[in-house]
């Protein structure tokens, strides 16, 4: 039987914007002594902008190549590449293969294009300049008929409360560690503006659940918290998992324990809260 306190307790999270889908994740969740989180729409907003193009191409064949083929994926960075290009005309891409955790590989116009991380250059053998590799933001590679055509720089933001929520669990002696497939470059960057002491680039969506795993066999209490498909296994492998339900994919608010509606990261900080005062209700 479950104590009626708990009831009172998910009553509470719903009417902050937090669904609990079990009294016991409630529970759970006051045990937590690390904090992993995703990057990319979990502590930023998820919404990037382009900054800068780069091609020894014409500039809009280039961007009208690399928009063609993102067109076909709903990754935030391919979102931002056709947004920018949008008064461009784009043809519509085929044969295209997304591949997780690295970018988007297709035919536009006959011409065979890759447009993702330099992980994708690498894959496909595609020489590239070695400056690039010293870019601190987020950037999209091109290659067209496997020679390195140029590069897109973009940028995210962080949200308004990631940091006050990250010092605010601190306090509350937790420990936060950041994950993300972007650049650890970017990641770094990003973990010290938020005061993250351990962060992680370059991820592959495997290398986020060997790292939880990790932390799990030396004995920590996980919360995992994050937005895309590629985070659903490592919030089916934590703890307590935690999902942003206002942008995040199906997949993630599926397989969550706790899915924040909003997608603020303070509310992890009222969730643990209303976990205490539940327990302090029960007992
Ligand atoms: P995360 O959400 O942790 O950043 P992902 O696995 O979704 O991780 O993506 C990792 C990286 O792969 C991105 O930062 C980006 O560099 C690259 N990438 C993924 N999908 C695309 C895409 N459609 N176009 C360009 N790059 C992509
Ligand atoms: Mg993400």
């Amino acid at each position: 039987s479950i104590p009626l306190g708990y009831f009172g307790g998910i009553g509470l999270a719903s009417r902050n914007g937090i669904l609990v889908k079990g009294s016991n994740f409630l529970d759970s969740i006051t045990k937590i002594d690390t904090l992993v989180t995703d990057k990319t729409g979990t502590l930023t907003k998820g919404v990037f902008n382009v900054q800068k193009v780069e091609t020894g191409l014409d500039r809009n064949n280039f961007l009208s190549l690399t928009a063609s083929l993102e067109s076909y994926s709903t990754h935030p960075v391919a979102k931002a590449v056709v947004s920018y290009a949008s008064d461009l005309p784009l043809s519509k891409p085929t044969e295209v293969e997304e591949i997780s955790g690295h970018g988007l590989k297709g035919k536009v116009n006959d011409q065979q294009v890759l447009a993702g991380n330099l992980k994708l250059l690498k894959k496909y053998s595609v020489l590239y300049p070695s400056e690039i590799e010293t870019i601190v933001e987020t950037i999209v590679a091109v290659a067209v008929d496997g020679k390195y055509a140029g590069y897109i720089t973009i940028a995210d933001e962080v949200k308004e409360d990631s940091a006050s929520a990250i010092a605010e669990l601190k306090k509350m002696g937790i420990e936060t560690i950041m994950l993300s497939g972007d650049k650890s470059a970017v990641t770094d960057k990003i973990a010290k503006q938020l005061a993250i002491t351990q962060s992680y680039g370059d991820l592959l969506p495997e290398g986020k659940v060997e790292i939880v795993q990790d932390l799990k066999n030396k004995g920590k209490h996980i919360a995992f918290v994050g937005d895309g498909v590629n985070d659903a296994p490592v919030i089916a492998l934590s703890d307590v998992g935690i999902a942003m339900g206002g942008l995040g994919s199906d997949a993630a608010i599926e397989t969550a324990d706790i899915v924040i509606q909003n997608d603020q990261p303070s509310k992890i900080v009222s969730a643990i809260k209303i976990g205490r005062i539940t327990k302090s209700i029960v007992y």
